[in-house]
């Protein structure tokens, strides 16, 4: 089965990441294309390094933003970081970058980020004469693109399958910058592509008049989020070496919900018998993985260029994203039968049900029975960015630290 790589955008997304299944995890160093995502340096990387190696995770640091000249002396500074944490590889996309990590650390493993946009084997075969081991396809590509490139090229390849897709290459958008001044580029994308448009004529400030593209409304380039869930039987049998979570921006709850499906997904295709691969394409990833990937609240899914160039249905036009069914509500810190040390995130009040997010797929539907603080004094409720013990009415016997409870928000007592 390929690698599972998820995103790790602060040390409590790699702890959720690493606690749900993934195989491996990347990060942003100080020169990251997620300006906003939490990045690590110095200590922070080493820490997160040696946390996901003492639990066999593999841990790759992102340089992978397009280097402005001044940048440029930072840059054997964060190579040297990167070597010293003994992190397992280096995420690049500018030349630049590549040339320094080959002058500064030989011995590091390069891959190629999906912001080179690498979408046909000719030019894969340029980086890996450039010494890149992994290459990171463009987003932009069919199944039969990819098994292509797959016989015609000897690096890793690694496939995103799950996240947020751009209406432009892979984050080459110059519309943040345009917009906002906050340079896609460089990291720090304020994702107007997600806003709702109106026009304005000039000499009438303040009338907004309604941009619609079609009776949907005036999203218009807000595209649905990849899920390529179904089409994974065909990706592991294309010789995919690793599928990629987009996100080291979404939450917790998004990390750990998404890792949790895949694997649970992976761990499924292992368990079927070898003639099960004579047709890959009949392969079904039975229907509740879906469903449970419908709970984390996303801008829909479509499964995008995969089968070839998307139509219409790939847009989310008359919303910037769908309504949840499920909230996060609390974290799992700490299990001291009978009482669960929680970091809580939503507001929580005895007699509410949560339901509890176990590895696999398995969930657990537990009633809070009594809510105490840290120093032991009774709750009527719980707020958000407080630590709280609960009590519940059933056993607590598979709940697991680390692990996240949701509620349904139709239903919350
Ligand atoms: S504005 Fe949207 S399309 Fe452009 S880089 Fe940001 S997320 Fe991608």
């Amino acid at each position: 089965m390929p690698e599972l790589l998820a995103p790790a955008g602060s040390f409590e997304k790699l702890v959720t990441a690493i606690h749900y299944g993934a195989d491996a995890v990347y990060l942003g160093g100080g020169l990251s294309l997620r300006a906003r995502a939490g990045t690590f340096t110095g200590d922070d990387l080493m820490h997160a390094v040696r946390y996901a190696h003492e639990r066999g995770v593999r841990v790759y640091v992102t340089v992978n933003s397009f280097i402005h000249e001044p940048d440029m002396d930072k840059l054997d500074n964060e190579i040297e970081n990167i070597v010293k944490s003994r992190a397992d590889g280096v995420i690049v996309a500018d030349p630049g970058v590549l040339a320094t990590v080959k002058r500064f650390a030989p011995e590091l493993s390069i891959h190629l980020s999906t912001q080179a946009n690498v979408t046909n084997s000719g030019a894969a075969n340029f980086w890996v004469g450039q010494g890149v081991g992994r290459i990171n396809l463009a987003r932009e590509l069919s199944l039969a693109d990819i098994k292509r490139i797959r016989k015609r090229v000897s690096s890793e390849l690694e496939i995103f399958v799950h996240g947020a897709v751009c209406i432009s290459y892979s984050g080459r958008c110059l519309l943040s910058h345009y917009l906002t001044g906050r340079d896609a580029n460089r990291g720090d994308c304020a994702q107007p592509c997600r806003y709702s448009y109106a026009l304005v004529e000039e000499k009438r400030p303040g009338q907004y008049f309604p941009v619609e593209q079609d009776e949907h409304g005036t999203y218009v380039f807000n595209a649905k989020d990849m899920c390529l869930l179904e089409k994974l039987p065909e990706l592991v049998a294309a010789g995919v070496n690793a599928c990629k979570i987009e996100g080291r921006m979404r939450s917790i709850f998004y990390v750990g919900a998404v890792v949790r499906v895949y694997r649970a997904a992976l761990d499924y295709l292992a368990t079927l018998p070898t003639e099960a691969w004579d047709d890959p394409g009949r392969i079904k990833i039975p229907q509740h993985y879906s469903d449970e990937l419908a709970k984390t609240g996303t801008r829909a899914a479509s499964t995008h260029f995969i089968d070839g160039t998307p139509d219409e249905s790939a847009m989310l036009n008359d919303c910037s994203r769908h309504p949840q069914s499920y909230e996060p509500v609390a974290v799992i810190k700490a299990l001291s039968p009978p009482h669960v040390l929680v970091e809580v995130r939503n507001p929580l009040h005895p007699g509410e049900m949560l339901e509890y997010m176990g590895r696999g797929l398995d969930t657990k539907r537990l009633q809070i029975k009594t809510i105490h603080n840290e120093n032991g004094e009774l709750l009527a409720k719980a707020n958000p960015g407080t630590h709280a013990r609960l009590t519940f009415t059933q056993p607590i016997t598979e709940l697991e630290s680390n692990g996240l409870f949701r509620r349904e928000l139709e239903r919350r007592r």
